[in-house]
């Protein structure tokens, strides 16, 4: 398929929803966790993203996650997460399924995003129902208390072995079974649960297009793989001049 037409498939598409993955904000400069940046004081991200490693040990787990909220606090949006926002402000036809919490959908002004793992900005208690969806970089503790009932507050995400929001999953799936184009975008295709939705959609028959500069698990099965960068690809492709 020729640019112009992925183009035009673009434009007639009446519901569009869009996959992202870690890889949509590498331009912005927040690492992958597959990535050779990946590693922060010889740990990896499967070692500190778990149950397990913040009940062993709170205060190191909020560490890593302090340094990687500074870095997302100071990041940027960048082209691809620009261009789809335009395109919900222009054509109201878009929904961001993200796997990312780093919060750039939103800065970049996108109002119709399902976080399928959290945001990194948000909180919540151990202990009660207290929750805080936006406590920015820096804390004033590490690790930070809960101010209701002085227990550990945890970071209000998704970790590695735990389950996912059902009324969340639900509104995806609800999402992509009236979409009739789905855009996978820079997710290697190593968590579960964001490889079935896609692939759910995909066996449907809906029309499947995927941006990574790298093969992933979900490449053989989708329509069109254009091979490159997200913050590239993304502005050329969702075009709605001409
Ligand atoms: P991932 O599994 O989504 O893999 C990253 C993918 O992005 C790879 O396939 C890579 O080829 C691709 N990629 C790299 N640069 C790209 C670019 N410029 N444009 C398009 N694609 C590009 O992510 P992961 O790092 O293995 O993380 C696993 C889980 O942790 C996911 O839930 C992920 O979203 C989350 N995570 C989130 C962030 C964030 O919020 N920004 C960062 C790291 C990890
Ligand atoms: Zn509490």
């Amino acid at each position: 398929m020729e640019i112009f037409d992925i183009k035009n498939k673009i434009k007639e598409s009446n519901q569009i929803t869009v996959l992202t993955g870690a890889g949509i904000s590498q331009e912005s400069g927040i690492p992958t966790f597959r990535g050779k940046d990946g590693l922060w004081k010889n740990f990896k991200a499967e070692d500190l993203a778990t149950p397990d490693a913040f009940s062993k040990n709170p205060k190191l787990v909020w560490e890593w996650y302090e340094m990687r909220r500074e870095i997302c606090q100071k990041a940027n949006p960048n082209p691809a997460h620009y261009k789809l926002s335009e395109w919900e402000s222009l054509h109201k036809n878009i929904y961001i399924i993200t796997q990312n919490v780093d919060n750039l959908h939103k800065k970049a002004g996108s109002k119709n995003i399902i976080e399928l793992h959290g945001n990194i900005f948000s909180v919540r208690c151990t202990m009660c129902n207290f929750k805080d969806n936006y406590v920015p970089y820096p804390l004033k503790e590490i690790p930070p208390l809960c101010p209701k009932c002085n227990s550990l507050l945890r970071p209000n995400v998704v970790w590695f072995g735990e389950y996912y929001n059902p009324k969340i999953l639900e509104e995806s799936k609800n999402i992509l079974s009236s979409s009739d184009l789905v855009v996978i975008i820079g997710t290697s295709g190593n968590v579960s649960v964001p490889v079935y939705l896609a692939l759910d959609v995909i066996h449907r028959g809906v029309f499947s297009i995927e941006i990574n500069p790298e093969e992933s698990s979900i490449t053989q099965h989708v329509n069109v793989y254009i091979k490159g960068k997200a913050g590239e690809i993304v502005p050329k492709l969702f075009d709605s001049s001409n």
